[in-house]
């Protein structure tokens, strides 16, 4: 028989991402349509150290589905990285009456968890929130699809300056290690090349496709670059090295940073948020721990925490060939 859970505990942590509040708000709900009490913890696993605790019933989420960032605020805890830190936390969990934890970060987030579950025997439950969309086990995770929203309007605009005065311009997006926002937003706003982590096209298909892209009659162009793609510079550098190549090229850069990750969550990611809430108290409930719920085939998932942490996640190389062809 699984031990019955009481009361819930939930936490925001790492780096925030669109859709965070909907998760709390759905876990908050959730618990409460199940007769079990929940907690808000504040300031990620830094909160659980100092017993940052807050009740929560289904009207103090009341008014957030719609608001970027969370309530709970997030952290980076150096301190539960050690030992000591994680048993301050097991320890105020305890004297909180709190039997089981929803974790929403990234891969670090679920790593903290994990562990925590192996050194105290704790149910924990993950729900992927970071705009990177970088985690294994579900196509999406909170705070992506609004971020490739906010970069597609970005770029939109970006494009009616370019046209006017005949330029080119390089824009920078987030994407350290994975290349889904410069690939599909790069699609959805018409940029002449995407430059990603996962491929390196090297300088000279760049400076091909641009000759290419001059001879066929095109005016301006927008070239997408994820922030750690592999070409070797960075964007000003990438400038400095087109300009020096191509004369006849005018490149702005623009860099995109944390706006990112702001903004009210896309309604896919409100929905998507409601979904994995659901999925993660009511796993809880039925005794399971340590998986993270995502999204596979439209269909709401569990994925083992340890495989979401370890497995890479693929970029789509069918919208490689598509972008090639868009930009003819
Ligand atoms: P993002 O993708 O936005 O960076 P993340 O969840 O990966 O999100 P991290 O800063 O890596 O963000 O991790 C969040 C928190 O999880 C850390 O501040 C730390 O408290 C905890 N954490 C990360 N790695 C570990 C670890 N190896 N052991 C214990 N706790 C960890």
């Amino acid at each position: 028989m699984p031990k019955t859970i009481k009361k819930v505990g939930v936490l925001t942590s790492g780096g925030d991402s669109p859709g965070m509040n909907a998760a709390i708000r759905s876990v908050v709900r959730t618990c409460a349509y199940h007769n079990i009490e929940c907690i808000g913890i504040y300031r990620g696993y830094q909160g659980m150290i100092e017993g940052d605790f807050k009740e929560m019933g289904p009207r103090s989420v009341n008014n957030i589905v719609n608001k970027g960032g969370t309530i709970l605020k997030s952290a980076r805890s150096l301190e539960f990285k050690t030992p000591e830190g994680r048993k301050k936390a097991h320890e105020n969990l305890t004297k909180a009456g709190i039997d089981a934890l929803v974790v929403i970060g990234g891969d670090g987030t679920f790593t903290g968890g994990l562990l925590f579950n192996t050194e105290f025997n704790f149910p924990v439950m993950g729900i992927p929130g970071t705009i990177d969309n970088d985690i294994f086990g579900t196509s999406h995770t909170l705070g992506y699809d609004t971020a490739l929203n906010t970069v597609v309007d970005v770029i939109d605009k970006i494009r009616d300056t370019a046209s006017s005065h005949n330029r080119l311009f390089f824009v920078e997006v987030m994407g350290r290690d994975a290349g889904h926002i410069a690939l599909n937003a790069g699609i959805g706003a018409g940029a002449e090349e995407i430059l990603i982590p996962e491929e390196d096209l090297g300088l000279d298909r760049l400076l091909e496709s641009l000759q290419k892209s001059k001879a066929s009659g095109k005016s301006s162009s927008i070239v997408v670059i994820a922030e750690g793609d592999k070409i070797g510079k960075n964007v000003f550098e990438l400038k400095d090295y087109v300009e020096a190549n191509l004369p006849e090229y005018d490149v702005r850069v623009s860099v995109l940073g944390h706006m990112q990750r702001g903004g009210s969550p896309s309604c896919f990611d409100r929905v998507l948020a409601s979904r994995l809430g659901v999925k993660a108290v009511e796993s809880l409930i039925e005794g399971k721990s340590n998986y993270m719920v995502g999204l596979q085939n439209d269909k709401v998932s569990l994925t083992p925490l340890e495989q979401a942490i370890k497995g890479k996640t693929e970029i789509d190389r069918e919208l490689l060939r598509v972008s090639d062809i868009m930009s003819t």
